[in-house]
C-alpha cells in the first residue's frame, strides 16, 4: 500500500531507518531535502541523495520527493504511488504546505551534496508586492524577518547565498544581514534578485561594501516602473556599483516592443540583462532570439538587436526585421 503524505509531516518512531531523498529537478542543492536531512542525521538515520526522477533499484523504509516545477508534478506524483511511505512537497506539488517549525530551523546538512561549498537559506520571507506572475504572496505572505545567517552558515564555506524574495522592504534587517556577512568576511549571492525600487544611498553604499557574488542582482518586469529604475542605476552608480544584472520578464503582460524597449535601456546604461520568458512565449521565435542576443553579453554589446538579426539572416513575424527603438 502507498501512504502519501506531504511534507508538513515528517515522522519519526522507528531507529534506524533507511531513508531516501529524491530532488526531482532544480540544479541548486534542495534546501528543504537538507533540513529533513539534518532530522534525519541527527535520529541517527541512513540518507541517500537521488536526483532525478529514475526509480531507485533498492526498497527504503521512507522517501521524501520535493518538487519544484508545475511541469514536473505528474511524474513525481506517479513516482512516488511506487514507494509504501512517501513524503511529497515543494512548490512544484503546492504552494501552501511548509516544513514543520522545528525542521525549518535546523541547519542544513550540507554533506548530502558533497560538492557543496556554499551555505544557503532564508533570513526573510514573503513580500510586500503582488505581481500577478509570481507565486511568493501567495506561498509566504507578509515580509518578515524568520532568521539570521548564523541559523544556516556551515562556518566551512565562505560563500552564501540568500534565498530571500525582498530583502530590502525590511530596511533593518537588511543591515543587520549585511553587518553579519562583513563581520564575517563572507560573499553573498543575493539570489532572488533585490528590488531596485526600494534601494537607498544608504542601503546602496552598504552593498558597495560586502563581497557580492557572481554580481548584484535586480528586476524590472514592467515598463512602468521605467522611473525608479533610472533612479535606482543612479544610486547604485553613485555608491560606485557600475554593472549589475537585471531580469527582465518578457511576454507577460508586455509586448515585443516594450521588452526589446527595456533591453535597450539597460545597453545604453550598461548594465547586464538576463532575459526571461514567461510561459506562453518560451517557444516562440522572436523570443527566442531576443534571448538569444541579450543573455549574450559577448553579443549584447557588440551589436543592437536588429544588427544580430540581420548579421544572423533572422526573419521576424514573417519579414526582415525592422527596429524602431
Ligand atoms: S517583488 Fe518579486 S517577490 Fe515580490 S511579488 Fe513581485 S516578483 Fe514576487
Amino acid at each position: 500500500m502507498c501512504d502519501i503524505s506531504d511534507l508538513s509531516t515528517i515522522p519519526h518512531t522507528k531507529w534506524n531507518v533507511d531513508i531516501l531523498l529524491i530532488q526531482a529537478d532544480g540544479t541548486h542543492p534542495n534546501l528543504a531535502l537538507l533540513k529533513i536531512a539534518r532530522h534525519h542525521w541527527n535520529l541517527g538515520d541512513t540518507l541517500t541523495l537521488q536526483r532525478g526522477m529514475k526509480a531507485p533499484t533498492k526498497s527504503y523504509d521512507v522517501v521524501y520527493i520535493s518538487c519544484i516545477f508545475t511541469h514536473n508534478r505528474e511524474e513525481a506524483l506517479n513516482l512516488a504511488k511506487q514507494f509504501p511511505e512517501v513524503h511529497v512537497g515543494g512548490c512544484g506539488i503546492d504552494l501552501t504546505t511548509n516544513l514543520p517549525d522545528e525542521i525549518e530551523h535546523l541547519m542544513p546538512y550540507y554533506d548530502l551534496y558533497p560538492d557543496c561549498n556554499f551555505s544557503l537559506g532564508y533570513t526573510s520571507r514573503g513580500c510586500p508586492r503582488n505581481c500577478e506572475f509570481c507565486i511568493v504572496p501567495e506561498k509566504e505572505g507578509k515580509v518578515r524577518p524568520v532568521a539570521d545567517i548564523y541559523e544556516f552558515w556551515d562556518h566551512r564555506h565562505r560563500h552564501i547565498v540568500l534565498m530571500d524574495n525582498n530583502l530590502l522592504a525590511l530596511p533593518d534587517h537588511f543591515k543587520k544581514i549585511v553587518s553579519q556577512i562583513k563581520e564575517n568576511n563572507l560573499s553573498v549571492d543575493f539570489n532572488q534578485a533585490l528590488d531596485i525600487r526600494l534601494l537607498t544611498e544608504e542601503n546602496a553604499k552598504l552593498l558597495r561594501s560586502i563581497r557580492v557574488k557572481p554580481s548584484l542582482r535586480f528586476s524590472w518586469d514592467n515598463i512602468k516602473d521605467e522611473d525608479e529604475v533610472v533612479e535606482g542605476v543612479r544610486t547604485l552608480k553613485s555608491a560606485g556599483i557600475n554593472r549589475s544584472q537585471f531580469f527582465v520578464l518578457s511576454g507577460f503582460n508586455s509586448t515585443f516592443e516594450d521588452d526589446l524597449y527595456r533591453l535597450n535601456k539597460l545597453r545604453v546604461w550598461k548594465q547586464i540583462p538576463y532575459l526571461m520568458r514567461f510561459e506562453t512565449v518560451y517557444n516562440k521565435y522572436p523570443y527566442i532570439l531576443l534571448a538569444m542576443w541579450a543573455n549574450q553579453p559577448h553579443i549584447f554589446y557588440k551589436m543592437t538587436f536588429e544588427e544580430f538579426v540581420h548579421h544572423r539572416n533572422y526573419v521576424i513575424w514573417g519579414k526582415k526585421f525592422t527596429c524602431t527603438q
